[in-house]
């Protein structure tokens, strides 16, 4: 199917939508600012998500931040949106090659992985938040690979984000295949139209990589279960 002996699967932007969590955050984190500044708008605050965007990551620095965030992961199921024949190609995949998880997720993933029922199609499951590595750092693929026994040749990493999943993946010498970006995500309810408009606006442009021997590009996971 493949061509790989083992597959390790990014879960943002693979399996299900990174978006409706982010938004879902952002709306809570605005709210919380109007309730202690008078004079925050929409306008200032969609300032202040294009610099977080940026790379300053402003938001994750103030209380307001902190407090949506929790109340995102206590509602991650409900936010949990699958990406189209995501979970039916991972049933697939798992049939024809050892298939395990490597993701930058908080503890409420594993509870939507398993009632998807990937948690059981999948060898193995590692979460930065469990199992304390996160990406970009390569030692949370180099877990994966630990636990498969394989040669990094022999498996193939499919992700979304070049310095998240690419990079190290090149850097261990495992193979990539490059999620594009698919923004049918539903906007969550309570989420303001205006600031998912200029969320998307914000986040229209992400880094793809050069296609080469070890990196494809492809339209998403229930693509790559197809190919022969
Ligand atoms: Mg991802």
């Amino acid at each position: 199917m493949t061509g790989y002996s083992a597959t390790a699967l990014d879960v943002g932007g693979v399996i299900y939508y990174d978006e409706p969590f982010e938004l879902a955050w952002l709306q809570g984190t605005f709210e919380r600012l109007c309730a202690t500044d008078p004079g925050m708008t929409l306008g200032t605050f969609t300032e202040q998500v294009d610099r977080h965007y940026s790379g300053d990551e402003i938001l994750t620095r103030s209380e307001e931040a902190a407090e949506s965030w929790m109340r995102v992961r206590g509602a991650w199921s409900e936010l949990a949106q699958e990406i189209p024949g995501a979970v039916r190609a991972i049933a697939e995949l798992s049939r024809e090659t050892r298939t395990v998880i490597v993701a930058n997720q908080p503890p409420e993933c594993a509870g939507v992985l398993s009632a998807w029922g990937v948690g059981a199609a999948c060898e193995a499951v590692f979460l930065d938040s469990l199992v304390g590595v996160a990406k970009p750092d390569p030692a949370l693929l180099g877990m994966a690979l630990d636990h498969l026994g394989l040669p990094p040749a022999d498996l193939l990493v499919v992700g979304n984000r070049v310095d998240h999943d690419v990079l190290p993946a090149l850097g261990l010498g495992c193979a990539v295949a490059f999620v594009m970006e698919d923004a049918g995500y539903r906007r969550p309810s309570g989420v303001h139209p205006d600031l998912d408009r200029a969320y998307r606006a914000i986040r229209s442009s992400r880094p793809v990589p050069t296609e080469g021997e070890r990196v494809t590009i492809i339209p998403s996971l229930a693509e790559l279960s197809t190919r022969v």
